[in-house]
């Protein structure tokens, strides 16, 4: 009789999970864990981090659809490192089975899970499940990694084949998971014993949510090239977070999207490959979680200025677009990605602070938090990253408003000082004062704040700071 210890992560789910699949082929019973990991959560600062309110409702949902099967998850509150091997031991398992996770801390995390493991002969064995291609799957010519996204996307669909996004679902049967033996049980894990508490998540967790925003998606994926960039409309899936945490299988999404051949569903696919493409440059270039993937970047002379840091964390720089990203994230967890990309260009060339600040800052508050996709995207707008924005292109905040949010929705949506500014004026209201005054009653600097920073001016520093370094 073989059993084995199925460790779930960053793969909330029962469905088309390849750890689970595998550990069903290889056991006749199969145990079943997940682990909030003290070692990650005390380190939030937040205790009302929506992150830690989405995995309790995935992994709530997940107890109750095992429990409908007779099945269990045992739920445990601690140290990782310490709590899965000791359970496994207990729990007298050959192997403990989980997915990849490929960030830094978690590879030794899951170095040090397996050291333990070993010496009471229980094998840790992990498979790939978070992306279609990992690590050295698709390579140049030369077999080195791709450095830039274009080849590398088409050598990643030159390689898929229906193999590749398989749907891994097995039954859950009763069977094949055993009642728990006497002395094993889960932990306390209510938000409250774990010092956290409810949040005003708008992304609830768990894979029937997962499912139902996909299935809304797809009746809308044809129109996603034409819409994705408009952050005041419902033109992207909003399946990040159900990405990162695993209540959508990436296989799931590419089975969904492959076989429709409208320029929508392509686009997105494309979009799916950055994420792969972020995935493997992390893993072959772990040293860019700290340094510019571009060394000729790493000594630029960047501002130090906590007050304008400030000011662009907390949506108050004074141009519009740039503080209603800031506004949606601090207030919802989430940003569409064109305002990433303009609050990103804003905080690195107009004001000049480096791009780890921002990416710190993101990595606090959003609910999608992934570390090679926010390295990805930080260093892309930095100029520093890999297959980056050009540093001479740096975009002008006032026309990305005026070409993305070009009615200001987006705005008002989230800056409420500016709600009764009617027309173009949104974009910049600092050059129309008196209209200004006339549609709120305000000055401008009263309520909704000057530009902290003359973009013409900060621009021109900011070449010169990336031509400095060059030189
Ligand atoms: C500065 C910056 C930081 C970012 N940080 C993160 C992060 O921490 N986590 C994260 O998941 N994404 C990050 N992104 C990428 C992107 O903004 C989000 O994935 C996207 O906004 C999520 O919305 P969606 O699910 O509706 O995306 P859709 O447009 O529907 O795209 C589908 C999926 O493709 C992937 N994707 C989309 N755009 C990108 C992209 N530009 N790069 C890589 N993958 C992409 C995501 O997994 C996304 O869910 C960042 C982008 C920037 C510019």
């Amino acid at each position: 009789m073989q059993r084995g210890l199925m460790w779930f992560r960053r793969d909330l789910r029962l469905h088309d999970n390849r750890a689970l699949a595998e550990a069903a082929r290889a056991c006749d019973e199969i145990y079943l864990v997940f682990c909030f990991d003290q070692e990650i959560l005390d380190k939030l600062q937040d205790k009302e981090d929506r992150r830690v309110d989405f995995i309790h409702q995935s992994i709530t949902e997940m107890q109750k659809s095992l429990s409908r099967n007779k099945a269990e998850l045992i739920v445990k509150y601690g140290i990782a490192r310490e709590k899965i091997p000791e359970l496994a031991r207990k729990l007298k398992v050959k192997s403990v089975f989980a997915n990849h996770d490929f960030e830094p801390k978690a590879l030794k995390r899951d170095a040090a899970v397996a050291k333990a493991l070993q010496k009471d002969d229980i094998a840790f064995c992990s498979f790939k499940d978070h992306v279609v291609f990992e690590k050295d799957e698709v390579l140049t010519g030369s077999g080195g990694p791709y450095k830039v996204y274009t080849p590398y996307s088409r050598a990643w669909r030159k390689r898929l084949t229906v193999d590749d996004y398989e749907d891994l679902t097995i039954d859950i049967k009763a069977d094949r998971f055993p009642a728990l033996p006497k002395g094993i049980k889960s932990d306390d894990w209510s938000l409250k014993a774990m010092g956290f508490k409810e949040t005003d998540l708008q992304w609830p967790g768990g894979t029937s949510e997962a499912r139902k925003v996909l299935d809304e998606f797809l009746e809308r994926i044809d129109e996603y090239k034409d819409k994705r960039d408009l952050p005041a409309v419902k033109g992207t899936s909003r399946l990040s977070v159900h990405l990162r945490f695993g209540t959508l299988s990436i296989r799931e999404c590419v089975r969904a999207a492959i076989g429709n051949k409208s320029d929508g569903a392509q686009t997105w696919i494309n979009e799916l490959i950055w994420r792969e493409f972020y995935n493997m440059i992390l893993h072959h270039f772990p040293h860019t979680e700290d340094d510019a993937f571009n060394e000729e970047f790493n000594d630029l002379d960047w501002r130090e200025s906590d007050s304008d840091f400030q000011a662009w964390c907390e949506g108050r720089t004074g141009y519009p677009i740039v503080d209603a990203g800031m506004r949606e994230l601090n207030t919802t967890g989430y940003m569409h990605n064109r305002v990433r990309m303009i609050v990103a260009s804003f905080l690195t060339k107009d004001l000049r602070i480096h791009w780890k600040y921002g990416e710190r800052y993101f990595a606090r508050k959003l609910l999608d938090f992934d570390l090679s996709q926010n390295l990805g995207g930080w260093q892309w707008a930095a100029s520093t990253g890999t297959d980056a924005q050009p540093y001479f292109r740096i975009f002008n905040p006032v026309r990305q408003s005026e070409r993305f949010d070009p009615d200001g929705e987006y705005i008002r949506r989230f800056v409420p000082e500016l709600k009764d500014v009617k027309g173009k004026a949104i974009h910049a209201p600092w050059e129309k004062p008196s209209l200004f005054k006339e549609q709120t009653g305000d000055e401008i600097g009263d309520d909704y704040p000057e530009p902290i920073v003359d973009h013409s001016e900060a621009r021109d520093a900011a070449l010169k700071m990336f031509k400095d370094a060059k030189e």
